[in-house]
């Protein structure tokens, strides 16, 4: 049994294939997959699904029908409907889909935000103000977070000062947003680095610490997953079957597998909402939209534990 309505989840998982993994693949996932994918998501139990990514379709046509995707997921009673905008562009977009929640990429290696949004750090924050403002005159209500990429690491500048990120982290909680989470876009973060850059980010915007990023380029996914909730995140992105990637981040490969992460915490005694029976059983329509895709997790792949129950930590 998963966690009893009336309690809330002690984590939220932040599901980010349909975006970061459909961007990443060769292949595009016809509309009507990517809405069937989503409803088997939301019927797992997942409450915020990041659903599209507002970009010029000549860009990233995995991404044209960023709209109709956002358009049928407001359908879903209780789920947050999030996208993701590089630009005020894209958010103006994203807005007008009628979105709950933006996530903004602001990269913290200078190398990485020219390539990835064609704009200086400096002026990514003055993106970041002028889309707060946007949201402040069109949709109030619509929430903003700022995700720091590269936050560990980046495959073209390598080394990231912790200072950088955590200026940036600082420069973004002031223009107005939310929350603002930490990305390892390029899977080169330890646990060590997650434990020390969280605990540093919440000395410095309190309360705004948002979600952890993690990808599971080499394997460490999980183990910085687990850092990140040691330091008291309870928010985590996690990509079903690890799809995933950052066209702009050679070698960057998948997400931490949403199966093996709610696998973990549920076995840990820590509530996500998820009926992972139901997760797994939601990779069917992954699987029907984006055929021959190698998918990852090791739980799907094992199966759960003789006797295992989501319930059993009530007992
Ligand atoms: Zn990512």
């Amino acid at each position: 049994m998963p966690s009893t309505p009336t309690s809330a989840p002690d984590v939220l998982i932040s599901e980010v294939g349909p975006r970061d993994g459909l961007q990443s693949v060769k292949a595009t996932m016809p509309t009507a997959h990517k809405c069937q994918w989503i409803t088997a998501l939301h019927a797992a139990g997942l409450r915020e699904i990041e659903v599209a990514s507002f970009v010029p379709a000549q860009l990233l046509p995995q991404m044209a029908d960023a709209a109709e995707v956002v358009r049928h997921a407001l359908t879903l009673p209780g789920l947050t409907v999030m996208a993701l905008v590089p630009n005020l562009r894209g958010a103006q977009a994203a807005l007008a889909a009628g979105v709950h929640k933006l996530t903004i990429p602001v990269s913290a290696s200078a190398a990485h935000s020219l390539a990835n949004v064609r704009k200086t750090r400096e002026a990514m924050v003055e993106e970041v103000r002028n889309i707060v403002a946007l949201r402040d005159a069109q949709a109030p209500h619509t929430q903003v977070e700022a995700g720091i990429s590269t936050a560990f690491g980046c495959t073209l500048q390598g080394l990231v000062p912790e200072e950088d990120v955590l200026w940036l982290a600082a420069q973004c909680a002031r223009a107005g947003v939310g929350e603002v989470g930490l990305s390892d876009t390029t899977g080169y973060a330890n646990p060590s680095q997650v434990r020390r850059l969280f605990r540093r980010l919440r000395a410095e915007i309190g309360n705004k610490t948002g979600a952890a990023h993690m990808h599971n380029t080499r394997g460490l996914g999980l183990a910085n997953c687990l850092a990140a909730f040691d330091e008291g995140v309870r928010t985590f992105d996690a990509s079903q079957g690890g799809l995933g990637g950052c066209p702009y981040a050679p070698g960057a490969s998948g997400n931490v597998v949403t199966e093996d992460l709610v696998f973990m915490l549920e076995a840990m005694g820590v509530s996500t909402g998820v009926d992972i029976a139901k997760l797994i059983a939601a990779r069917e329509a992954l699987k029907a939209g984006l055929p021959g895709e190698p998918l990852y997790g090791m739980t799907p792949d094992a199966g759960l534990p003789k006797g295992f129950s989501q319930g059993a930590r009530h007992a």
